[in-house]
């Protein structure tokens, strides 16, 4: 079965069960499934709910940018979410959500097979590395099942100036270092 055929059907699964929180659209996710890089951020907001793609809002906007900063096309990686419907009022998606939305992650990763993961933010870091903490541990390459991992800052956190741009900038520079790709 190829990878399309085996996402649209993880996609179809998710949409038929009825058990997972959370009533908004089904942000799946989009790019490249034959990506070395996938991003993941926490859970789709308004804009995201609306024209049902990942990180299209402001977030969305400054990810574009810093992947236009290191020369990377957002078609050239795959960008996703842990919970995959969005929490009312744009709070945090709570635990229960979280729990109920990663086997479904998992086996979304297990068809992609990345190189690397980017989880944006300390929601989906923590899914990855559980006692990892953004502020120390975000821009550095973690083993992780095969893979590496490689947290960022969620781009919201850079928006709201509680994380700061220049370190941004700087970690997706080693990111682009750690895939090798131009
Ligand atoms: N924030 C996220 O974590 N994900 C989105 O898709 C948009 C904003």
């Amino acid at each position: 079965m190829s990878k399309q055929v085996e996402l649209n059907k993880l996609k179809q699964e998710m949409l038929a069960d009825k058990g997972l929180p959370l009533l908004t659209n089904l942000v799946f996710g989009e790019g490249n499934i034959d990506c070395k890089v996938l991003f993941i951020g926490e859970a789709p907001g308004a804009e995201e709910d609306k024209l049902v793609r990942p990180f299209v809002g402001r977030s969305g906007k400054l990810l574009d940018k810093m992947l236009e900063e290191i020369g990377w096309k957002r078609e050239e990686v795959y960008i996703t979410n842990i919970v995959k419907r969005r929490p009312p009022d744009n709070r945090d998606p709570s635990p229960e959500e979280i729990e109920a939305y990663k086997p479904y992650l998992s086996k979304q990763i297990v068809i992609i097979n990345p190189q690397v993961i980017a989880p944006l933010g300390r929601f989906s870091m923590n899914y990855f590395l559980p006692n990892a903490k953004i502020t120390r541990d975000q821009g550095q390459a973690f083993p992780w099942q095969e893979r590496v991992v490689f947290p960022l800052f969620h781009p919201a956190a850079v928006l709201r100036g509680t994380a700061p741009m220049a370190n941004y900038i700087a970690s997706f520079r080693k990111l682009k270092k750690l895939v090798g790709k131009d």
